[in-house]
């Protein structure tokens, strides 16, 4: 069948100016609009072809080959072949038919075919601190809606695989078009066609799966990783949903986190305090020998450089601080007493703070400055 000419459909002569060719369009797609027109094939059609044709006039480059070969101009491969344009790319051009007055992506901008996807699965990992130091691979059993063996789906015939109804309504501001999902196909675009016995209303099982999940060095507690194409299976050629983990990080007994930091209490003893020592203690990486010097005081911090956490963006490794506590004995024995009594006025024990012993607050100020 020899296919309309397409200043004829859209009623223009083939000298129409742009803006007639689009007024011209603009009518059609108002007559014919399948939402005016429920069930009438003869009008979709010619909403068709009306876009068809505006497709082509609308484009000077597309419309000086069509001027010139007519609709030969299309044929073949990648070309625009009659009826290739489906109802989304319809509604497309609707964004410059009906104007920018509704924003960018508001006329027609919603109304793409768009792929179906599955919904996201959530799930919580608990994580120690050395796990959270060192990056972990954690392989996780995740139950997953998957599409069942020997189902299949088609396309959604009440809302063409959009999975939204768009009306055009008419309000003091112009013709506004609303789009609403389908509650055919809930919004996927596609319905079951095929359900085998074991699957559910969508054509779903539910299976469990091992998930393995690559925990980055540096995560901290209340972030989300994502596992692409792990949540919930979508229907028909649609992608499934995401997996969203959201770390969940252990207290740890000795080491208290602050960002990339690390903070360490060590008790020592008064005679270890005065005497000098050595002690090892715990860290993300494995035990570390600390010497004590002789004379320590209380509240002084050791830094132990990249000994805390990598930071996640980058190469940097925060430091473990390790605050010293000098534990003074609650209770003596009668020889401890009278030793102590003694001491208590010599000139060794009297305090003489020197400016190496800062106070607290000047050694936090040193610490982030
Ligand atoms: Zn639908």
């Amino acid at each position: 069948m020899a296919k309309q000419d397409y200043y004829e459909v859209l009623g223009v002569s083939k000298n129409a100016s742009a803006a007639e060719i689009k007024k011209a369009y603009r009518k059609m797609a108002i007559k014919y609009h399948p939402d005016k027109n429920p069930d009438d094939k003869s009008a979709e059609e010619k909403f068709k072809v009306a876009a068809e044709a505006y497709e082509v006039l609308s484009d000077p480059d597309k419309k000086a080959r069509y001027d010139q070969f007519g609709h030969q101009a299309f044929e073949g491969a990648g070309g625009f072949g009659g009826g290739s344009m489906n109802m989304d790319d319809i509604f497309s051009q609707f964004g410059d038919i009906f104007g920018g007055a509704f924003g960018g992506g508001g006329f027609g901008g919603q109304r793409r075919q768009r792929t179906a996807r599955g919904t996201n699965l959530r799930i919580r990992v608990k994580l120690t601190l050395e796990e959270i130091a060192n990056g972990v691979e954690k392989k996780i059993k995740v139950k997953r809606k998957k599409q069942a063996k020997g189902v299949t789906y088609k396309t959604c015939g009440t809302c063409n695989g959009t999975g939204q109804i768009t009306r055009i309504t008419n309000t003091i501001l112009g013709r506004m078009q609303t789009a609403t999902p389908c509650t055919t196909c809930g919004g996927s675009g596609q319905i079951i066609d095929h359900r085998p016995a074991n699957a559910d209303a969508n054509g779903f099982v539910v299976e469990e799966e091992t998930v393995s999940i690559k925990i980055p060095a540096g995560v901290e507690d209340g972030m989300q990783l994502k596992v692409s194409g792990k949540g919930n299976a979508a229907p028909g050629n649609g992608i499934s949903g995401d997996l969203l983990v959201a770390i969940s990080e252990e207290a740890h007994p000795k080491l208290q986190r602050e960002g990339d930091n690390l903070h360490y209490d060590l008790y020592v003893s008064l005679s270890d305090a005065v005497l000098g020592s050595s002690v090892e203690i715990e860290t993300v990486s494995g035990n570390v020998r600390l010497k004590i010097e002789a004379g320590v005081q209380s509240g002084k911090i050791l830094r132990l450089r990249g000994k805390g956490i990598p930071n996640i963006n980058g190469y940097n490794k925060g430091d473990l601080l390790v605050h010293i506590n000098v534990w003074t004995p609650k209770t003596l024995n009668k020889e401890q007493k009278s030793f102590f009594e003694k001491m208590r006025n010599n000139e060794h024990f009297e305090p003489k703070p020197e400016h190496s012993d800062k106070s607290f607050f000047e050694k936090v100020k040193d610490m982030f400055s």
